[in-house]
């Protein structure tokens, strides 16, 4: 009986994380949400923010979490916006087999929307650590100072 109510439990809770996540993106556009729901990639080069250096707080589209800081991005060549740390607690990181390669996803902590991959040990910066995400999946906030 304990197990049929631990079952109903963990069923009832994914199912209302699903429900508050179709509540963040329902006002996504279709290009956002073939990103950002469908977990695809925007075009090398061509996102608002891969050549983007003011100071602020990059957070993300659907929910508005606060995601990277302006100081952690870095001009890594590769085509999308780069940063060496995320802010703390704010990006989950999923194993992804899909393309035939073993790579990292990176989603959203609150929304769980998709962001990009994350890649290590290719001595980018002292960080070592390349989030590699698409503008799309982003809004940015300019400091105000
Ligand atoms: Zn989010």
């Amino acid at each position: 009986m304990i197990r049929i109510f631990i079952l109903l439990f963990f069923f009832q809770s994914s199912f209302s994380q699903d429900l508050q996540s179709k509540d963040y993106f329902k006002n996504l556009t279709s290009k956002e949400r073939k990103i950002i729901v469908d977990k695809g990639t925007e075009r090398p080069y061509t996102g608002k923010y891969n050549n983007h250096y003011k100071k602020g707080t990059y957070i993300c589209k659907a929910c508005s979490n606060p995601l990277f800081k302006s100081n952690t991005k870095f001009d890594s060549k590769c085509g999308w916006p780069s940063f060496d740390k995320e802010i703390e607690g704010s990006v989950i990181k999923i194993p992804d087999y899909s393309l035939g390669m073993k790579r990292t996803e990176i989603i959203c902590s609150k929304c769980k929307g998709h962001l990009g991959h994350i890649f290590y040990g290719e001595r980018f910066t002292k960080e070592n650590t390349r989030h590699c995400v698409n503008s799309i999946s982003l809004n940015f906030i300019e400091d105000s100072d």
